[in-house]
């Protein structure tokens, strides 16, 4: 059973087709990269696998279950979480604080209106070993505001994976990071492999090549290619529709 499919999807904006057909699986424990030029349709597949973007052809299949009609809510209660191209964080509030209110989004009990998430034993656990997990032990009580930005992509990741996620949708992990701190989340990323299937959207081709079992070359839309990362290497329609002469 893979855990994602996804068939034939498609998403236009007006006259702009931002996924045209695409037709990709992620087994478990594969990490599967989306690699592609600025406007080539990654962010907009990553909206459609979560739900938040309705897509007007295709569909998308969880572990066999066919969700394209189930909202982005039910399908984070289903185990798939992500993380998005520009950071989502509450700056004002602590890392901790931060990753409770990830938790509490996703297990939103319809019989409690509010509840104190630092007296959630169960909430407070899941926070904290994901902080661990992350690298962020000693953080728990910065505030996002005054974190490095490769501390608060890292806590993003956290927010993640203190939901017990299934499934990881990660829209460029590493932009606008320093050599360290991607060095830092390639090894965050690494260390979690096998654990969780990954859907993984990157530019930094160095990264990709080091992380992905496959890798899908999206253009314009299309996916003009799924291989190992050294058969989209040597691919040659590859390399002239976007790699051109710099791999
Ligand atoms: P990528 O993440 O690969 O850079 P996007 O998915 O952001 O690409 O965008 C794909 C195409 O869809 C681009 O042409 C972009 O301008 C267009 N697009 C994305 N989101 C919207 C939107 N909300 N409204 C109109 N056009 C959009
Ligand atoms: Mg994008």
């Amino acid at each position: 059973m893979s855990a994602l499919v996804t068939q034939s999807l498609v998403k236009r904006f007006g006259g702009v087709l931002a996924t045209d057909h695409v037709s990709l699986t992620v087994e478990p424990g594969e990490i599967h990269a989306i690699i592609g030029p600025n406007g080539a349709g990654k962010s907009t597949l990553i909206g459609q696998l979560a739900g938040e973007i309705a897509s007007d052809e295709g569909h998308v299949l969880m572990f066999d279950e066919d969700v394209t009609q189930v909202r982005t809510h039910q399908r984070a209660q289903r185990g798939l979480a992500r993380t998005y191209q520009v950071t989502q964080l509450a700056r004002e509030f602590t890392a901790l604080d931060n990753v409770l209110l990830a938790v509490n989004a996703r297990e939103r009990h319809n019989f409690r209106f509010w509840r104190n998430a630092h007296d959630d034993a169960t909430a407070m656990a899941k926070a904290t070993t994901a902080l661990a997990t992350v690298g962020l032990g000693a953080m728990h009580h910065a505030t996002v505001g005054t974190m490095a930005h490769g501390e608060q992509r890292q806590l993003e990741i956290a927010m993640a994976l203190a939901t017990e996620p299934k499934l990881l949708l990660l829209d460029e992990p590493l932009a606008g990071m320093s050599q360290g701190e991607s060095a830092a989340i390639v090894a965050l990323l690494q260390s979690l492999r096998g654990r969780y299937p990954m859907l993984l959207v990157e530019h930094d081709m160095e990264a990709v090549f080091a992380l992905a079992d496959r890798v899908s070359v999206l253009v314009y839309g299309r996916i003009i290619a799924t291989d190992t990362p050294d058969g989209v290497r040597n691919n040659p329609e590859v390399r002239a529709a976007y790699l051109g002469e710099t791999v």
